[in-house]
């Protein structure tokens, strides 16, 4: 959120067509050929034949002028038609397709990358934080009670409160939040988001069995009893839901972000986003991931909902949780904690994760498995090794994927999946993955970028547990030791690796060059955004074609 002064998006262009040009080459010959073929440097495209033959009447709808275009030499035009990059020419070989109706958008010094995708949030959940108690610096009722005051005049139905931290949720006793919030229902989250602490007051839109459980808990609720209580809860309205996740997106666009692939979400999210788009405030597109506890998923896999798809909003999957976090120590690891007697525990059987997987083949959906401990990552290896799915079923993606020892890495090999990892994760989680792993786990932990060894990698932020960086992952990736690719790995491979796995294709696309027949997802920076210092901000942000002129107020 630095430097995100407030600004202006100013539309100049409606025109949105969605084409899908999402090559995700599922090749099941990745390793050390795939990363000697990451080496060939991108192809320039043949200017004069992307241009020559082209009748004049195929006018471009935009041109970027006089800017460096990532993975060509030296500046470059960049042709824009019906939401797609038509060439990416010299400026004197495309004037003859600039009409008066051409939108030309001059950029000298400027830097043009594929628009970023953060591969991994939580829209519904960042957006509602803006209206959340703040409880990162909570430790005592005292400070408990100043927090949630705070947010009781903006609250809802319920009122929700977001950041506490392992020592705080360990430390409080419901008799204390009872004293704090007296009589409110209040759900308060801990920072990883994945346990909270309730009061009583909110236990009255529990069926009675799940009420019981809650006390039996001591109100304190870990894993999926944290989610099946929050699924409960009255939905968020759209017309609150909406302004809150524009201002989030917003947000996301000033970073250069184009897309965004959202996990565990309701309709309630769905909706907000379809009125958004209808009223033209969309700024990005949105891959949306259903948690599959919820109705909605089930009503989609049983094939009663058909899949929402417009040219923003993508319902691609559903989001399975297959073990919990590092820091609660509930990620199901193959070996026990090093501060604990437990070793996590797998919340599927594997039959019935074969099942769940097959259900969502069938639908042509997509399955997102969260999977941070080595027990859960070799599950999925264990699972899709032995299910028989259909030809056109779609790669299956590993969520995080941060506690994975070589063996198991290389279980993944030749299987259809690709993994979403969270680069900035392995610092973050400092205070206590040492703790929980021992030295030696952590030597091969948080393998990042390395996994592109054995399947193509997406980078996501976890936002809101982890505010969005894409630049940030992209320096933590880049850094990423390249013996650990392959032998033939060079500094640029990896830097251009880090870059590709915040785009579209992922690494899977191999590099992240702008080329004729992309969509336009596109971003023109104020100079090349890998150089940390300035940071780069986006001028323009290009969604299917549509410009968006990125003003610093
Ligand atoms: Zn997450």
């Amino acid at each position: 959120m630095t430097g995100q002064v407030a600004s202006k998006v100013r539309t100049t262009s409606q025109r949105v067509q969605h084409r899908i040009v999402l090559v995700l080459l599922a090749t099941a010959c990745l390793g050390c050929g795939a990363v000697r073929r990451f080496l060939i440097p991108p192809a320039v495209t043949p200017v004069s034949k992307a241009v020559t033959g082209q009748r004049r009447q195929e006018f471009a709808d935009v041109m970027i002028l006089g800017g460096h275009v990532h993975g060509h030499a030296g500046p470059r035009a960049v042709v824009i038609r019906d939401g797609v990059v038509t060439a990416v020419a010299l400026s004197s070989e495309v004037t003859q397709l600039r009409s008066g109706a051409t939108q030309l958008i001059k950029v000298a010094g400027g830097y043009v990358t594929p628009g970023l995708v953060d591969a991994h949030v939580h829209l519904e959940g960042a957006a509602l934080l803006a209206d959340a108690a703040d409880l990162r610096r909570v430790g005592t009722a005292q400070q408990l009670a100043k927090a949630m005051v705070m947010t009781s005049a903006t609250g809802g139905e319920w009122l929700w409160g977001f950041g506490l931290s392992q020592a705080a949720f360990a430390a409080l006793q419901p008799s204390e939040v009872e004293q704090a919030c007296p009589d409110l229902p209040v759900y308060l989250s801990r920072d990883d988001g994945h346990a909270a602490l309730v009061s009583a007051a909110l236990t009255k839109w529990l069926p009675p069995d799940l009420r019981d459980e809650v006390v039996a808990a001591n109100y304190k609720l870990d894993g999926e009893l944290a989610r099946h209580v929050w699924r409960l809860l009255p939905a968020q309205r759209t017309e609150r839901l909406g302004p809150l996740v524009r201002v989030v997106l917003d947000t996301l666009q000033h970073q250069g972000i184009t897309e965004v692939h959202t996990m565990g979400e309701s309709s309630a999210l769905v909706t907000a986003l379809v009125q958004l788009e209808r009223e033209g405030r969309l700024p990005v597109r949105v891959k949306v991931y259903l948690d599959t506890a919820r109705p909605e998923a089930g009503d989609l896999i049983d094939g009663r909902t058909k899949r929402l798809h417009t040219p923003l909003i993508d319902v691609a999957g559903i989001k399975l949780w297959l073990d919990g976090t590092l820091g609660a120590g509930t990620a199901a690891l193959l070996q026990p904690y090093s501060d604990r007697q437990s070793a996590g525990q797998l919340r599927y059987s594997d039959g019935e994760l074969g099942l769940r997987i097959a259900d969502a083949d069938r639908r042509g959906l997509q399955v997102a498995l969260h999977a941070i401990g080595d027990a859960a990552v070799a599950q999925v290896a264990r699972v899709l090794r032995k299910l028989v799915r259909p030809a056109q079923a779609q790669l299956v993606r590993i969520e995080h994927v941060q506690v994975v020892p070589p063996e198991v890495r290389e279980a993944l090999w030749g299987l259809p999946v690709e993994c979403s990892v969270q680069p900035r994760h392995a610092t973050e989680d400092a205070s206590f993955a040492k703790a929980r792993l021992g030295a030696e786990r952590l030597t091969w932990a948080y393998p990042g970028l390395a996994l592109v060894a054995q399947c193509p990698v997406r980078s996501g932020s976890d936002m809101p547990v982890s505010p969005a960086d894409p630049m940030g992952d992209w320096r933590v990736m880049a850094a990423t030791d390249p013996a650990q690719l392959g032998v033939d790995a060079t500094r640029g491979t990896v830097e251009e690796l880090a870059l590709a796995a915040l785009t579209a294709r992922g690494t899977a696309g191999k590099d992240a060059a702008v080329r004729a027949g992309d969509t336009a997802d596109l971003v023109v920076w104020d100079h090349d955004p890998r150089i940390a210092t300035p940071p780069a901000k986006p001028l323009w942000v290009i969604v299917g074609g549509s410009t968006q002129q990125v003003l610093a107020r």
